[in-house]
């Protein structure tokens, strides 16, 4: 594991290294990369690569297309998957700079990296564990299962198990640490869970797994996917996101006593995410198809409330360990695997952040199945609704003066412009749905 641009320079040299790609990511959060020689190395580390960011996704501005990638040496790693015998083959994800050196506010890294710089100078340190699930499809042109298998099924039921172990090494390889992993609770569905990490690193690390999930896949003849409900009737794939901030090297959600070790901290963080979730969902479940696995009865959230045990809750605190300080967390079960993980995480950390400054009450926990309540009950509780769909949505995070703050002006209106292109395809579109239903009867 190396630190410094020296030991990159080294290392490169010492291991004859043919390529370094420079991994950096869209607003839509896909994984773009370019490769260069080690020849380029010097000027790449001291001054950042230059390339035309007109094509990549919410970086395009008509005057300004010139961008400048500039590498984390942190972040270097061999990619296992690549590389010719001795010839191995390096990544590090990059920071985009304008050319005159300074941040491009276009750059999701840097939309992240600028809040946690911001809670760091109120002394926190953001810490997140992100639970992904995906599915792997015989090829990516339906949605053709590998098994049959369910929740924690062992092999020979669960075929992906030795997908997940392949993925599991070369995770490892990546300096990636890995907790567990499962069979999930669909068909050709499954879990790898990582240990948590400060919130950039497991940004970075979120788009590695996701790469590598399915580069395994693809090196096996199968495809992994992401997408939040491939298959109607079945279990979607969601993200849920463990967090915590820690302070002077101790968990500041973690008070010893308190009713399932919550510190006032956690609770004011906890009632940001209640209060503001409407208006991040659409960061963190981005797509038409999100919507479509937060509906009732398949373990996703639908309704706005938190709980300890209830897996309804779309915030849950979960007691594994009770009393363990580093263990105290809240968990964040809205977001789904295909978000862009560097605005989620922010997303999250500002509406939490908003909590704690602004001294946010927490309402009580709702232990019973929210599905199984009747609308007036529900009322009676002040239990509302996320968004029911993409376009609803977005016209909360329309009039959100938080995630305009934590996404700065040009991402936030280039996803939502981007975001009703897309809903107004949807909308306009002719469905199956449709096709079936009505054209026998009308
Ligand atoms: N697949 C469920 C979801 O959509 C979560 C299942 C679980 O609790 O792990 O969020
Ligand atoms: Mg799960
Ligand atoms: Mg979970």
């Amino acid at each position: 594991i190396c630190k410094t641009a020296d030991d990159v320079r080294k290392i490169v040299k010492e291991k004859n290294v043919s390529f370094i790609q420079f991994w950096f990511t869209d607003v839509l959060g896909a994984l773009k990369s370019f490769a260069i020689t080690p020849d380029e190395l010097e000027e790449g580390i001291e001054e950042g690569m230059g390339f035309d960011g007109s094509s990549i996704q919410g970086f395009c501005r008509i005057h300004e297309s010139d961008m400048i990638a500039k590498p984390d040496p942190t972040t270097f790693q061999f990619v296992p998957w690549r590389g010719e015998g001795d010839r191995p083959v390096a990544r590090m994800f990059c920071d985009i700079l304008q050319p005159d050196g300074t941040p491009y506010e276009g750059d999701p890294r840097y939309v992240l990296k600028r809040l946690l710089g911001q809670v760091a100078e109120k002394g926190y340190t953001f810490y997140v564990g992100p639970e992904l699930e995906y599915f792997y499809f015989k090829n990516d042109q339906g949605t053709g299962i590998l098994d049959k298998a369910g929740y924690f099924d062992a092999r020979p039921m669960d075929m992906g198990g030795d997908l997940r172990r392949q993925t599991i090494f070369a995770l490892q390889a990546m300096g990636i640490q890995v907790e567990y992993s499962h069979h999930e609770v669909a068909p050709s569905q499954h879990e790898i869970d990582l240990r948590y990490a400060e919130a950039l690193n497991m940004a970075d690390i979120t788009m590695t797994y996701r790469m590598t999930v399915k580069e395994i896949a693809h090196r096996n003849g199968v495809y992994a996917t992401f997408m939040p409900k491939p298959i109607f009737g079945e279990n979607g794939s969601g993200m849920h996101v463990h967090q915590s901030l820690f302070k002077d090297g101790k968990n500041a959600f973690h008070s010893k006593d308190a009713k399932f070790n919550l510190s006032d901290i956690a609770k004011h963080y906890i009632a940001g995410i209640l209060k503001h979730a409407p208006e991040i969902v659409s960061i963190t479940n981005q797509w038409v198809n999100s919507y479509k696995r937060l509906v009732p009865g398949y373990e996703a959230p639908v309704y706005v409330s938190w709980a300890n045990r209830n897996r309804s809750a779309m915030v849950r605190v979960p007691m594994y360990k009770p009393g363990k300080e580093a263990a105290t967390r809240m968990e964040f079960r809205a977001p789904d695997p295909s978000c862009n993980p560097y605005l989620a995480f922010a997303v999250m950390l500002g509406a939490g952040m908003e909590g704690i400054e602004n001294k946010y009450p927490l309402p009580d926990p709702i232990e019973e199945d929210i599905f199984e309540m009747t609308p007036a009950e529900r009322h009676n509780k002040g239990i509302t609704e996320l968004p029911g769909n993409l376009y609803s949505a977005i016209l909360e995070t329309e009039k959100s003066g938080l995630v305009k703050k934590v996404l700065g002006e040009h991402i936030f209106k280039e996803f939502i412009d981007n975001k009703k292109v897309e809903w107004d395809r949807y909308r306009t579109h002719v469905s199956t749905f449709e096709l079936e239903n009505y054209l026998p009867k009308l």
